[in-house]
């Protein structure tokens, strides 16, 4: 006897559905692109469970999803033949937020009251943008490994409970069905439907099929209204730039198109593909500073999808990267931890880290806009790579641009490269400043001597830099100084001037070291000065004011 069980909504999925169902109104169609990428994965995980366990696609062996809809009931129904869900997976998985990605995201859009709907696929709370257009969803589900017997009916209104029942399922997989709310008719028109899966869901690896039209019904017959192919085993001369733009956008969830991309295939060996995507604008949860929220970069063997590995395959300062890479030679069964310490992979890694550094190159010399674009959103993370990645330090550097008292205002434009080239003669370091912000590094007295002798000096003022510059002592065989430490660049006749200076001071140096005792190690006449009276000054090894200051703000 099926008994009908009815349960409460974790509160927090209760206030996910809440803000998702408000939130996404002004993009309401994205529900068909969430539904149909949680059954792409369904049946992602399917064929890889069947790699050890060919039985469970017995009499079942091609996967697909299914689009239909009922203008008489006023459904819309997703259905998949892939992995399914038992009673405790559907309480697990759309029950609770199991994810830390959408409680971090939960608090950021409660904290900020922020609406912006480009978030919403990034955190997991895909399926609840259900709500936005049903007022009554009902899954049918049923796990490969169980007899049909097992089926699970899930059903909500999306307000704060939902009920369960057992009940009997001759197909494995899932089907959602949408109750549509009375004014999303639209969504019952065919043609709207299919125009949506080609817009977001065109290069999902399986056939989306939607029954073919017979007076205002769906008929009997069924057509593949997807290209349905693995985008990147395609040569690149058959791929167009919109193929590219719609494939981005499914994988990464975002309506944004991406910046750029690079498309390869290494022969040889050991064969692989990888395309690559920079996103356009960051991801939430860079915004966030989060790290540990690493989708976007899927590993595939043979097409077949193994897991998310932005991990195992991108080093951290490059996890904005977005993309495929499809190994050829790596064993099917590769768990996390083998992929941890796997020598293949550390090939392939090194070879995504290569294509990325070229494409962000290649964008610097041609693409100059694209490149400030990229910059903006990306730079600062970028710069974790100079401390990073030792390897590519120099590459990375090359990268970096910055503000300058010889640049445009606050804009970070200015390269290392650029530097060098208009420095003068016989110069042999770069000088830099840090400070908290642009304003407090071009008013610094500390500047006055490098103004008055023509020296350029690079203004620093994000929170990394202090950090990154602690692993960027060099670049292009020069030294990289701090304006605030230790000698200064003078020539003979600087040097006797302030031998001269400094013994007509002596006495009022003595009297300001007795009257500053301890507070300081020295007080010395300065070339550093040329309009302000004094300035405090480091030695080269002590750490630079703002630094000491957030050290001390961190409580060390
Ligand atoms: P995400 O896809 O990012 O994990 P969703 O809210 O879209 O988040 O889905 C939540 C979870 O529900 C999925 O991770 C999956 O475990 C489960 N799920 C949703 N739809 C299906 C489906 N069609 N088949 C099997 N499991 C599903
Ligand atoms: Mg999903």
């Amino acid at each position: 006897t099926a008994t009908t069980e009815t349960r409460k909504f974790e509160a927090e999925v209760a206030q996910v559905l809440h803000l998702v169902t408000h939130s996404l109104y002004s993009h309401k169609e994205i529900f068909l692109r969430e539904l149909i990428s949680n059954a792409s994965d369904a049946c992602d995980k399917l064929r890889f469970e069947s790699i050890a366990k060919p039985e469970l696609l017995s009499g079942d062996a091609e996967l697909h999803i299914d689009v239909s809809w009922d203008p008489d009931a006023r459904t819309v129904t997703v259905r998949d033949n892939g992995v399914g869900m038992n009673r405790d997976e559907v309480i697990a998985n759309i029950g609770t937020i199991a994810s830390s990605g959408t409680k971090r995201f939960l608090e950021a859009m409660s904290s900020e009251q922020k609406t912006d709907a480009r978030l919403i696929g990034q955190f997991g709370v895909g399926f609840y943008s259900a709500f936005v257009v049903a007022d009554r969803v009902t899954v049918l589900s049923r796990r490969a490994d169980q007899p049909a017997g097992e089926g699970v009916k899930w059903e909500s209104d999306g307000k704060g409970d939902y009920s369960l029942e057992q009940v009997e399922l001759a197909e494995r997989g899932s089907a959602v069905i949408l109750h549509l709310k009375a004014d999303e008719d639209e969504f019952l028109k065919p043609w709207t439907l299919k125009s949506l899966i080609t817009r977001y869901s065109d290069h999902v690896a399986f056939p989306i099929r939607m029954p073919k039209e017979v007076d205002g019904k769906p008929g009997e017959e069924w057509e593949t209204t997807n290209a349905a192919s693995a985008l990147w085993t395609k040569p690149k001369s058959e791929i167009s730039d919109e193929d590219y733009q719609s494939f981005y956008k499914a994988l990464g969830h975002d309506f944004n198109d991406a910046l750029a991309w690079t498309h390869n295939r290494v022969e040889g060996s050991q064969s692989f593909t990888t395309l690559l995507y920079l996103p356009a604008q960051p991801p939430f949860d860079l915004m966030m500073g989060g790290r540990d929220e690493r989708k976007g970069l899927k590993l595939y063997i043979k097409r077949v999808f193994i897991m998310d590995a932005a991990e195992e395959l991108l080093p951290n300062y490059l996890r904005f990267v977005r993309g495929v890479v499809d190994a050829d030679d790596l064993p099917l069964n590769v768990s996390r931890e083998i992929l941890q310490q796997n020598r293949q992979l550390e090939r392939i890694k090194a070879a995504c880290v290569k294509r990325v550094l070229d494409l962000i190159e290649k964008l610097a010399r041609d693409e100059p806009e694209k490149f400030t674009t990229f910059y903006k959103a990306f730079g600062n993370t970028l710069k974790e790579g100079i401390a990073e990645d030792h390897a590519n330090r120099e590459r990375i550097a090359k990268l970096l641009r910055f503000a300058s008292t010889k640049g445009e205002g606050n804009a970070q434009t200015v390269s290392l490269d650029d530097y060098i080239g208009r420095m003068a003669l016989g110069q042999d370091t770069l000088w830099y400043i840090t400070a908290d912000s642009h304003a407090a590094a071009i008013g610094s007295p500390q500047l006055e001597a490098f103004k008055a002798k023509g020296i350029e000096v690079l203004l620093m003022s994000d929170r990394i830099d202090e950090w990154m510059l602690g692993s960027l002592n060099e670049y292009a065989g020069k030294k990289l100084k701090n304006v605030a430490k230790g000698e200064l660049p003078l020539d003979e006749a600087d040097k006797k001037q302030q031998e001269e200076a400094s013994k007509a001071a002596e006495p009022l140096l003595k009297k300001l070291k007795d009257l500053l005792g301890d507070r300081v190690s020295d007080v010395r006449v300065s070339p550093r000065l040329t309009d302000s009276p004094s300035c405090l000054a480091l030695s080269d090894y002590e750490m630079a004011p703002h630094l000491a200051r957030l050290m001390r703000e961190a409580g060390h």
